[in-house]
């Protein structure tokens, strides 16, 4: 409980992940704009250190929004109110998002690697990978829909987010209709 009084307070700490993904972003833009690093390669003719630093800084990025959404997560389940139906959906939808942007990310170090099979097999995974985020936030919506609705139409207090266990109860009722702790002591 404390935690989540704290967090709440304190936002700060999304502000250093911010800063982390703007700053990874603009050094591997920057560096990878140098003329240095575009003449210099690793592999000759094939893999330069320009993609390499964007590679490292687009990469840092996307983890670091990854490690967001799911810090962000914890702090929404402790949380009750109008937010709090978002607690399921935000991990499955920064997946998808670091996942289809991670393909491109890759590439940048492996299309000179790759061969044509492999390049099929690298799009074959990736595709697999983004269908099956995809199907995790509609199940995450589907299974937070009651909340959901409650959220978007602003009558979050209608409803009583269970401190225990996450789970969204009627307001009159006395006890969590999942865990059976008593609501009215929270
Ligand atoms: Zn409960």
């Amino acid at each position: 409980m404390t935690q989540a009084n704290n967090l709440e307070t304190n936002w700060n700490w999304v502000g250093r992940y911010v800063a982390v993904i703007v700053v990874s972003l603009i050094l591997g833009a920057a560096l990878g704009g140098m003329p240095l690093f575009a003449k210099t390669y690793l592999i000759s003719g094939k893999l330069n250190a320009a993609q390499m630093v964007r590679f490292l800084g687009y990469s840092t990025a996307l983890v670091a929004f990854w490690m967001l959404g799911q810090q962000l997560t914890t702090v929404l389940r402790q949380h009750s109110g109008r937010w709090a139906a978002l607690q399921n959906l935000l991990l499955p939808l920064v997946t998808l998002i670091v996942g289809s942007a991670m393909y491109s990310v890759l590439l940048l170090v492996l299309a000179p690697l790759l061969d044509a099979t492999l390049y099929k097999l690298y799009d074959w995974t990736f595709v697999l990978a983004i269908i099956a985020c995809a199907i995790w936030l509609i199940m995450a919506v589907l299974g937070q829909s009651d909340a959901l609705t409650e959220a978007f139409t602003g009558n979050a207090q209608t409803s009583q987010v269970c401190a225990a266990c996450g789970t969204h109860n009627p307001s009159d009722s006395i006890h969590c209709k999942q865990c059976g702790k008593n609501l009215q002591q929270a």
